[in-house]
């Protein structure tokens, strides 16, 4: 895809497109003084916190923090991937795309990727619904009881025995090898030439993207002395488990909708809950929930209810997808199952009912950890200053100051300390936890966010950044990488940044820069806030690596080596004194 074609596409839809009719046309939009403001859809607004600048095309909601163009509005609202919203927008315009070639993503390296891949979805569906190879598939699907409307609505498939089946029919069909093994569906074999069948003798559940893109596939074993039990894609350049839900393009709606997603592990007890009529729910693929997978379930709900198998791996596996979520600012409820139960095995043993009362009765996980810490102090399993260290350290991933507060009070309440001591234990540490706070606003480093601030406003400020070792001191991924495009690539109007950054993050954060910050109206004002912001990154980055250089002197004395503590010596005085330098700069 050219980057330039398509950008001056971008701007030919931006320049037809007004964002007030586009923004108009999804929520209520008002005039007021300076400009326009709206009920933002996408959260609970009941004042309107939604600015939308007619001049600049942009719009940014200062509660939840979603900005961007009418592209990032377009793409949110309905969850569309940029291409899409482009071809959709295109549309509004009336600009022809076909006119321009290469001028959209069709012809982006992945596409040939995703079409392989739908290629043998079909191929694998075709064999399960009527090829004699593939009754043992649907024999095997009837004892799982799922209705033929699952199988279509999910393109069940089946991989019938033998080495090369999938090798021949992509062969037949001139489908390129090497990029089907990109892919993973077929594997090179070792000493001589060829491919085999990665998949033989398997149920295909094949794996989709939000937009229901074929990814990747699950191929799950009919043969019970067939290992593993599961056998899932590679990862590859269209799929990575980090970021893969199972079921998410046929369930974001009903997440939406019900402003609540269930999450399990693994597709079976997807499919199981989905089949039962519980719609709004996901599943994480061989992998523990990531940051990236909660990003995504943020673009639907801000609430998620965990469930899981109450035995020590079970938990396990919970604790470790909590504790992402509440360093993502959610606070997510739990749901424990049995021993040895997984949602699948609850609904046939005891009915739908009995399931969808636990989840209407799910515990805050706050609640269920307090429960549990205190349960395991009383067993005797952890000694009553574990249970405080473990309090204190769930306590510091909460970030609701409000929550937080509450916390503390329970914790003092139910170890009989005061508050003041765990309120000292949970302040200290804290700095380093990446977002201190769930709020948008302050989501990033004040002195990170300022500097960008001044740059996407003044671009020509860049020359001061690109004499400092600014790769140092920024350490925002996002601001980082926004900051690259405007000091290397020399990229100078708002629109053409957003282009480069079909992520919302970024977006809201270019969004939120020009729309807001009255801190840097001119670029009298927009220099000297740089300057003021390098100096103070680069203090703070000279204070990090004291800090770590302290620690490694200590271990050096204490390893009685002192040949390293000599080393170390000198370079921290060396550091100290660039600090004081600096630390003139900044007076
Ligand atoms: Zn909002």
């Amino acid at each position: 895809m050219s980057k330039f074609n398509n950008e001056a596409l971008v701007n030919e839809i931006k320049g037809r497109l007004s964002i007030i009719n586009l923004v108009e046309s999804y929520t209520s939009v008002k005039k007021t003084g300076k400009g326009y403001v709206a009920l933002c859809p996408f959260h609970d607004d009941t004042n309107p916190s939604m600015h939308v600048d007619e001049e600049k095309g942009l719009f940014h909601c200062f509660s939840c923090g979603a900005g961007g163009d009418i592209f990032g509005f377009y793409m949110r609202y309905n969850n569309l991937s940029f291409p899409e919203t482009l071809t959709e927008l295109a549309k509004k315009a009336g600009v022809t795309i076909e006119e321009r070639s290469s001028s959209v993503a069709q012809k982006s390296p992945n596409s040939v990727l995703y079409k392989i891949n739908a290629v043998a979805a079909k191929y694998y569906r075709n064999i399960l619904q009527e090829s004699p190879e593939g009754k043992v598939g649907r024999e095997y699907l009837t004892t799982r009881a799922f209705e033929p409307e699952m199988a279509k609505e999910f393109i069940f498939g089946f991989a019938p025995e033998g080495w090369d089946n999938l090798v021949k029919f992509l062969t037949k069909n001139k489908v390129p090898l090497n990029i089907a093994e990109k892919v993973g569906l077929i594997v090179k074999r070792k000493n001589t030439d060829g491919y085999y069948d990665r998949f033989r003798n398997r149920l295909i559940f094949p794996i989709c993207n939000v937009d229901g893109k074929v990814i990747g596939f699950g191929g799950r074993r009919v043969n019970e002395e067939d290992e593993p039990k599961y056998i899932n894609s590679p990862e590859s350049d269209i799929y990575q488990k980090r970021k893969s839900f199972y079921g998410i393009n046929k369930s974001k709606d009903s997440i939406r909708r019900e402003d609540r997603a269930i999450l399990v592990e693994g597709y079976t007890d997807f499919l199981s809950l989905y089949s039962s009529g519980i719609k709004n729910v996901v599943a994480t693929l061989g992998t523990s929930l990531t940051r990236e997978h909660v990003s995504i379930l943020k673009r639907y709900t801000e609430n998620v209810v965990v469930i899981f198998d109450s035995d020590d791996a079970g938990k396990k596996a919970a604790m470790r997808s909590l504790d992402v979520l509440l360093e993502e600012g959610l606070l997510p409820y739990v749901v424990p199952l049995p021993v040895g139960m997984d949602p699948d095995s609850f609904i046939t043993g005891e009915g739908l009912n009995k399931f969808t009362e636990l989840i209407e009765n799910s515990t805050s996980w706050v609640d269920f950890w307090f429960d549990m810490t205190s349960d395991r102090q009383k067993k005797g399993i952890i000694t009553r200053k574990q249970m405080l260290e473990e309090i204190v350290q769930l306590i510091k991933n909460l970030k609701d100051p409000v929550e937080r507060s509450y916390r503390i009070k329970k914790a003092a309440e139910m170890l009989s300390v005061p508050e003041s001591e765990i309120y000292s234990r949970v302040k200290t540490g804290r700095g380093q936890s990446r977002s201190p706070d769930s709020r948008p606003q302050n989501r990033y480093p004040t002195s990170e966010k300022l500097l960008l601030t001044a740059l996407v406003k003044f671009p020509d400020l860049r020359v001061h950044l690109s004499k400092e070792p600014w790769r140092d001191f920024i350490t925002e991924n996002v601001i980082f990488s926004v900051l690259e495009v405007i000091v290397e690539d020399g990229i100078s109007d708002p629109s053409s940044l957003l282009i480069r950054f079909e992520g919302n993050d970024a977006h809201e954060i270019i969004s939120e820069s020009l729309l807001s910050y009255p801190s840097v109206p001119d670029i009298e004002t927009a220099e000297k806030v740089v300057h003021a912001c390098i100096a103070k990154l680069k203090l703070s980055r000279l204070d990090e690596q004291l800090k770590v250089l302290r620690i490694e002197i200590d271990e050096a004395i204490k390893e009685k080596d002192v040949h390293l503590e000599k080393k170390l010596l000198e370079q921290y005085r060396d550091l100290s004194m660039q600090k004081r330098r600096e630390e003139g700069r900044v007076s």
